[in-house]
């Protein structure tokens, strides 16, 4: 009896392990790192925000930025510019006047952003860790990213002649020597959080439930998703925010660009069978029409 037990629950280990061989070698080496999570987010909670401005002055001092006249004492509003990648502003809503709320703004990181796709010199790049950032050089600021974008983020400056915005530190967060973005490691209440973007989603949703469910997360659904979050008191149009559509229309400029290739191709091919067409209607014309 004992070593009749002892068998059935050895055949049971190998058949386990049978099987834990047999996924592993399913979903191969390539699966298993797929598993992993890589995307960072980014999560914005208004509901912890002060207003204190310190994840501006943060984000200009990392990335060099001119600061300009009473932009981080004043309570009006105030708009990105290409020195300003964030702004911190009140809003109001428009429901009840006597809600408000400070927000922190900057570039969303969508995941499929409308904005790489218009660049037809392509200095805008998702990187495969979140960011969206605009290499510089290659830049012609033609502002067609700008146009394109759905939160109308990147904005021209007019003495580099190249479009600027945030980046999101993609150069503080490198493989082995992890830091958190400027304003993130600014903040003092915790308002800004950065993890990785399946934590981010979950932390949001655990805080919106915490605080009765009337919460809106912003980026879940927004230019269909983005790598930034921003949780909301209430919807965006109550607080005047620019409604990103759920679906961004694919603006990729490789497809226009091999779609018109196609079509310039079948528009000389059609030409050149026109061309033949009309060259032997005239010969048979020719031949027909010749007095016998
Ligand atoms: S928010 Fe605008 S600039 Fe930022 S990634 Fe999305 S489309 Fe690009
Ligand atoms: S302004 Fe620069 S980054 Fe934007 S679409 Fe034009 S070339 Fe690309
Ligand atoms: S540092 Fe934090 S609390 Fe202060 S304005 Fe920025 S997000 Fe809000």
């Amino acid at each position: 009896m004992g070593s009749n037990q002892t068998t059935k629950t050895d055949r049971r280990r190998f058949l386990k392990l049978l099987a834990g061989a047999s996924v592993y070698a399913a979903l191969g080496s390539a699966g298993i790192a797929h598993a992993r999570p890589t995307r960072y987010g980014k999560l914005m909670d208004t509901g912890l925000c002060i207003g204190c401005k310190r994840c501006m002055s943060a984000c200009k001092r990392w990335n060099n930025l001119e600061v300009e006249r009473n932009e981080l004492t004043t309570d009006r509003e105030i708009d990105l510019t290409a020195n300003n990648w964030i702004v911190v502003n009140l809003l109001t809503d428009s429901k009840n006047r006597f809600k408000t709320t400070y927000i922190h703004w900057a570039c969303h990181h969508c995941i499929e952003p409308a904005c790489v796709g218009v660049c037809p010199v392509k200095a805008l790049t998702k990187l495969s860790k979140g960011p969206v950032v605009i290499n510089e050089k290659k830049c012609i600021g033609c502002r067609y990213c700008f146009q394109a974008c759905p939160f109308k983020v990147p904005r021209f400056d007019f003495e580099k002649r190249v479009t600027r915005k945030c980046h999101q530190c993609y150069d503080r967060i490198p493989l082995l020597n992890y830091m958190k973005p400027a304003c993130v490691a600014a903040c003092p209440v915790g308002a800004l959080h950065f993890d990785y973007k399946e934590e981010i989603i979950k932390e949001a949703k655990q805080r919106v439930q915490q605080r009765g469910g009337s919460s809106y997360i912003m980026g879940l659904t927004e230019a269909g998703g983005t790598d930034m979050l921003t949780i909301l008191p209430t919807n965006p149009q109550d607080l005047n925010l620019v409604v990103a559509p759920k679906k961004i229309v694919n603006q990729n400029l490789d497809k226009i660009r091999i779609t018109a290739a196609g079509f310039m191709g079948a528009s000389g091919l059609t030409g050149l069978m026109y061309l033949y067409a009309a060259l032997t209607r005239k010969a048979d014309k020719e031949g027909h029409d010749q007095p016998k």
